[in-house]
């Protein structure tokens, strides 16, 4: 790729994207409750939360397919709210491939140029720097089912960067490619969308795929933000037990409230987190905080035990069953895991560090 193509494709001055209190009902359903969310100047942002929650409506709103009820959307301070989508400057990638099956490559990139009238030698130059910068100089002769589906999600991209947007929306771009393709694409639209600069929203109910490409996740929840973090912030200390869950795995362990600490596995530790009204809680932990080792004294009745093993490479995830039921997961290093085989009696504890609590689940 030349540096060229980089420069004319970069956007001069990065948006600031703010979503101020959007709110949208279809009929009966609430898609967005007042969603108050900011993304900074050249960030990639994530927008995750489980189906339903409202990400793409949201993402709709910006590119300006959908209005809001009422809340508003600005981009550089400035209220898009009511402009219609084609003077957004918003270039955008669907799940579905969504390309035009009549046109090959070159025109499926050069359609919106054609669109504002920009002469065909122009034209097709600049839909060729920008399939070279997607990896796909060589195929701009071939027709969307000529392609194969990271091929075809590679030219939506160049499609949706030809214009020179401000903001680029990317809609579950991944999802409908397999495991492998799946990473490579979402890392070379990482490395793009860095060296282009451009404010990036991208629509996931992946969680281990928004935390490893964004700068900042923003989990939604029924129409509203739950927390918006950095990807190390976000799982280390999530706001909420919503956030805990659904980003990583988490055990719940019953523990009992008193005051700010809470008592589990026979530990006093400090609770953190909105703390419930009621005394009986659970105590949420990550498996690498769970400390798991063999019991030479269990005597095999009401112990814990090591119910199911799973290899992962450097580590192995033990599912350990404690004396009252409540089945916890833990990791530990690999090397270690062959004293902890399914059966085995384990002594489960945690480390000595505040531990988010939640209420008891049903
Ligand atoms: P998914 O991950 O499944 O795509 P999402 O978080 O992107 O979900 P949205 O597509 O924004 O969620 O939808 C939010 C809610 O609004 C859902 O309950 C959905 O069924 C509803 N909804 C969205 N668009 C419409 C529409 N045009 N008409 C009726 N209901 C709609």
């Amino acid at each position: 790729m030349t540096a060229t193509t980089l420069e004319q494709t970069a956007v001069d001055k990065a948006a600031t994207v703010e979503f101020r209190g959007l709110r949208r009902e279809f009929g009966p359903t609430v898609a967005l409750d007042g969603l108050d969310l900011t993304a900074r100047p050249g960030e990639f942002l994530a927008l995750l939360g489980p189906s339903g929650c409202g990400k793409t409506t949201a993402l709709r709103m910006l590119a300006g397919f959908e209005h809001p009820d009422s809340g508003a959307v600005l981009v550089d301070g400035e209220d898009v709210t009511g402009v219609p989508a084609h003077r957004r400057d918003a270039g955008m990638v669907f799940q579905s491939y969504s390309l035009f099956p009549h046109l090959d490559a070159l025109d499926n990139v050069a359609f919106g140029l054609r669109m504002r009238k920009v002469r065909t030698p122009k034209r097709r130059a600049r839909a060729a720097e920008l399939l070279e910068l997607v990896g796909l100089a060589d195929k701009g002769g071939r027709f969307p089912h000529q392609l194969s589906g990271g091929q075809q999600q590679r030219v939506a991209l160049a499609r949706a960067l030809a214009l020179r947007p401000r903001v680029l929306l990317l809609d579950e771009p991944l999802s409908a490619l397999d495991a492998k393709v799946r990473l490579t694409l979402r890392e070379e639209i990482r490395r793009l969308q860095q060296e282009l600069g451009i404010t990036t929203l991208f629509v996931t109910h992946d969680q281990e795929e928004a935390l490893s490409v964004a700068d900042r996740v923003a989990v939604m929840r029924a129409g509203r933000l739950e927390q918006c973090a950095e990807p190390a912030e976000l799982y280390g200390r999530p706001a909420t037990a919503f956030v805990a869950e659904f980003v990583g795995t988490m055990s719940r362990i019953p523990g009992t409230l008193s005051g700010e600490t809470v008592e589990v596995l026979g530990l006093r530790l400090p609770a953190e987190g909105t703390l419930p009204a009621g005394r009986e809680v659970d105590v949420l932990v990550r498996p690498e905080a769970v400390h798991v080792a063999a019991d030479a004294d269990g005597d095999g009745d009401g112990d814990a035990r090591v119910t199911a093993t799973a290899f992962l490479g450097a580590t192995t995830r033990l599912t350990v069953r404690l004396a009252d039921d409540t089945e916890v997961k833990a990791d530990v290093p690999a090397h270690e895991a062959s004293a902890l085989v399914a059966g085995t009696a384990v002594r489960v504890s945690l480390p000595e560090r505040p531990v988010l609590v939640a209420e008891r689940a049903a």
